[in-house]
């Protein structure tokens, strides 16, 4: 068989969690893959170490001051690397034309314009960073549909059910033979704690996840469940599903990582340990299976695998994650925004963990009542006006 030439990678957020775990698996198969460009919003230092390990050809610094400073380092080193900066470095490397395949590691919003022009440029995308499809998924699956491009889940229940879904499928296409999906979660840091003294948690004490190693933003939503909450949103874009075809069971061990229900009553489930190497591998190699460095899965060492309901009152985020999904158009938009500026507010302690909820509860009330209402869901502009309404309004309730 003729050898193929390695393909080359844009890892976007590469001094993040998702980042440094791609760069770890990818490092391990040098004769397939080769770091075409790297992204950091800030940390130049990071970046510029990891320029001078993996020789990218590009670096993109997320301002034109973080650019000069990586300028700076990267002479200083040695490195020969072109650096970029801002959102229009970034939509150059996505779409530049040797990129094969980017990694979608930004968190937030920010993420939405460089995972868009990636689809738009036809790459395959490796989509960690779920928030762009929540704000605007009825705007980057179509773009799919339109291009040649590829998106493949990195998110570990995603990837799960991706990897559970007929051989051949693609996302964004209805799975044939299936009644529903189940997304398991392992109920965060906080899952045992008593309810009552969840207004006095620290962001310390939200960021330490039990089973996960992830960025702070992620490691909040994981402890109020948002994150299950996104990534019910996620999923019905990714996997074309109604809401009602969606549950989320409880499943403190975070060994079984989703599964998928067929009409015939079959559940198939992927396994693994909790770490983002196995799905990063999976989606790298596609359709091939490759080596990630995850230990192997020690059942009888487990013992015990345990299910249980999700308890609403614990986690009341799911349920307006839920509401929003089931109310369509830019809800989602609306809950995604006020999220990410509410756990800012809370990791950097201007207010307490319980008021997550509530300011997302209020933007979302304050939405339907507002102009923004009834916003197109798949244009561009409405949507990022709709994000930036509910963001200006649960500041101002912060503020108050
Ligand atoms: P992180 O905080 O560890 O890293 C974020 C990266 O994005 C950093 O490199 C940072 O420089 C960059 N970044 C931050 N703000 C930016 C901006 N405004 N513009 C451009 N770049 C910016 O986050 P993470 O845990 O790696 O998560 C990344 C994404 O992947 C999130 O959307 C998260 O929900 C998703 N995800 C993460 C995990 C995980 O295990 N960490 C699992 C599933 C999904
Ligand atoms: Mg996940």
């Amino acid at each position: 068989m003729q050898k193929q030439p390695p393909q080359k990678l844009v890892v976007l957020g590469a001094t993040g969690t998702i980042g440094l775990n791609t760069l770890d698996v990818a490092s391990r198969h040098p004769d397939r893959f080769l770091i075409h460009a790297l992204s950091a919003q800030s940390r130049m230092s990071e970046l510029a170490a990891l320029c001078a390990r993996h020789r990218p050809r590009y670096a993109v610094a997320g301002s034109a001051q973080a650019a000069s400073q990586l300028k700076q380092l990267l002479a200083d080193a040695a490195v020969n690397c072109e650096v970029l900066a801002g959102e229009e470095g970034l939509a150059q490397v996505v779409s530049d034309a040797d990129t094969d395949q980017v990694v979608a590691g930004i968190v937030g919003a920010a993420g939405l314009l460089p995972v868009l022009a990636a689809v738009e440029a036809g790459k395959r995308v490796l989509l960690a960073n779920k928030e762009p499809l929540v704000m605007a998924g009825a705007i980057v699956m179509p773009a799919l549909k339109a291009s040649k491009a590829e998106l493949i889940p990195l998110d570990s229940e995603h990837n799960a059910i991706f990897q559970c879904l007929p051989g051949g499928y693609r996302c964004g296409a209805t799975p044939r033979g299936i009644t529903r999906i189940m997304l398991t979660a392992s109920g965060g840091p906080f899952r045992d704690r008593p309810v009552e003294t969840l207004s006095s948690v620290t962001p310390e004490e939200a960021i330490r996840h039990p089973n996960w190693e992830m960025g702070p933003k992620i490691s909040v939503d994981s402890a109020s469940m948002m994150n299950k909450g996104l990534e019910m949103i996620e999923a019905a874009w990714l996997f074309d599903l109604s809401p009602e075809q969606i549950r989320v069971v409880l499943h403190p061990q975070s060994i079984v990582h989703s599964m998928v229900e067929y009409v015939d009553g079959s559940v198939l489930a992927q396994m693994g340990q909790p770490d983002m190497r196995t799905p990063i591998a999976q989606a790298l190699g596609w359709p091939e299976r490759i080596t990630s460095g995850v230990a192997p899965l020690d059942l009888e060492t487990l013992g015990q695998l345990e299910f249980r309901e999700v308890d609403a009152e614990r986690y009341p985020c799911i349920r307006l994650a839920g509401e929003a999904l089931k109310a369509g158009g830019v809800a989602p938009t609306v809950l995604n925004a006020a999220n990410e500026i509410a756990v800012e507010a809370f990791l950097g302690k201007r207010i307490a963990y319980t008021r997550i909820p509530e300011l997302i509860d209020k933007c979302l009330h304050a939405h339907q009542a507002s102009e923004y209402m009834h916003s197109p869901s798949n244009e561009l502009t409405a949507v990022l006006a709709v994000d930036n309404w509910a963001r200006v309004f649960t500041e101002s309730l912060i503020c108050e």
